[in-house]
């Protein structure tokens, strides 16, 4: 099978406070240079500054939400149309904008992000390409503390999202997919708008009755498609999938200050995304035996996004400012490990039985 690198790109968050002493985004649109003190704890060391060079796919500073999509998104999501799996990830610390570039901001139109403009693509190709018929389905997944929340089952006459009977399974020839969890069929961009809105009112309404905070919890909003050939009136019909990952915040939390749920938070969400390092790490070394995807719910749900059939982008969100530099440090770390993780897409072909 033919082999694609993932892409990855790194955001910066527009701010006043832009840190152009420690933060040097190179012309070629590629590199992004951190210019860091040593050892701040040796004062000895304290002028001596070191620098630490990330090159990635693309680095985007000051960039729309339009340009964002076009550059970062729309090729994916025309691969998912054409039968090739999909993932987009965004990754980085709370308060970077992951969730800005996923889902957007509400404000404006204008400020929009890849889910609401990928499910605008994927229907206006669902309409142009009048030689398929095309069926689409959406399910919205979250993962709070290794449990799995289904935001749209309150669709299907439960009041709440029940975390009990979803498994992430695995089957020959479908790939990863999690068992029980709801899919419902949308007939428009409308129809799909409402129900990514309705999953987030879930994800309000939960982690209030919960008392928690919703940056503390991975989401994965799906789009399912289906297409079969209107002229060729043969059993072939093709099927992709279109991750869309909202990772919880990458900021390591310590022990102090943090007790009982926040505790708990802090540990599942180090474990998650430790786990996911590892695996990006032995998947970079090519060590893909090596690597134990079932270790926790987010890295066995990403296990086709990660080494399997999928195209896969990964943005890595960041601040621009002096006081995050470690956060930016250890984000851009592990941007730069994605960077060595190759997939093998394929076009998901099947017969009817
Ligand atoms: P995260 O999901 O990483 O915790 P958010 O997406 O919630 O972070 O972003 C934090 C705040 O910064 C939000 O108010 C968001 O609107 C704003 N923001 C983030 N990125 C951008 C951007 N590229 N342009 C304008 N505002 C942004």
């Amino acid at each position: 099978a033919h082999s694609s690198k993932v892409g990855v790109f790194v955001r910066i968050r527009p701010t006043a406070n832009f840190s152009k002493d420690l933060i040097e985004c190179l012309p070629d649109g590629q590199t992004v240079n951190i210019h860091h003190k040593k050892d701040s704890r040796r004062p000895q060391d304290s002028r001596k500054s070191q620098l630490s060079s990330f090159r990635l796919e693309g680095v985007l500073q000051d960039v729309s939400q339009g340009e964002l999509y076009a550059r970062v998104c729309q090729r994916v999501v025309l691969g998912a149309l054409d039968g090739y799996n999909g993932t987009l990830m965004c990754f980085g610390q709370t308060g970077a904008g992951k969730t800005y570039t996923m889902t957007g901001s509400t404000e404006s139109y204008k400020q929009r992000g890849i889910i609401p403009r990928a499910l605008q693509e994927v229907f206006q190709e669902v309409e142009n390409r009048t030689e398929h018929a095309f069926s689409v389905y959406l399910s919205y997944l979250e993962i709070y503390n290794e449990t799995l929340v289904d935001l749209l089952s309150s669709l299907q006459g439960s009041p709440h999202p029940s975390p009990r009977g979803m498994v992430v399974s695995e089957e020959p020839g479908r790939g990863v997919f999690i068992r029980g969890l709801s899919i419902h069929p949308v007939h428009s961009e409308e129809e799909a708008l409402n129900l990514l809105f309705e999953g987030e009112m879930n994800r309000i309404i939960e982690s209030h009755a919960l008392n928690r905070n919703s940056s503390r919890s991975h989401c994965i909003f799906t789009v399912h498609i289906e297409s079969r050939s209107r002229t060729l009136s043969d059993a072939k019909y093709i099927t992709s999938k279109l991750n869309l990952v909202d990772l919880a915040g990458s900021e390591r939390l310590g022990k102090t200050g943090s007790e009982g749920r926040m505790f708990k938070e802090a540990m599942y969400i180090n474990k998650s995304l430790s786990f996911l390092e590892q695996a990006i790490l032995a998947l970079a070394d090519r060590r893909r035996d090596h690597v134990t995807f079932r270790q926790t719910k987010l890295t066995h749900a990403l296990k086709d996004s990660l080494g399997g059939n999928c195209n896969t982008v990964l943005v890595a969100n960041i601040y621009g400012e002096a006081a995050q530099i470690e956060e930016t440090l250890s984000t851009l770390r592990f941007a730069s490990r994605m960077m060595c993780v190759r997939t093998s897409p394929a076009v998901n072909q099947h017969m009817d039985p």
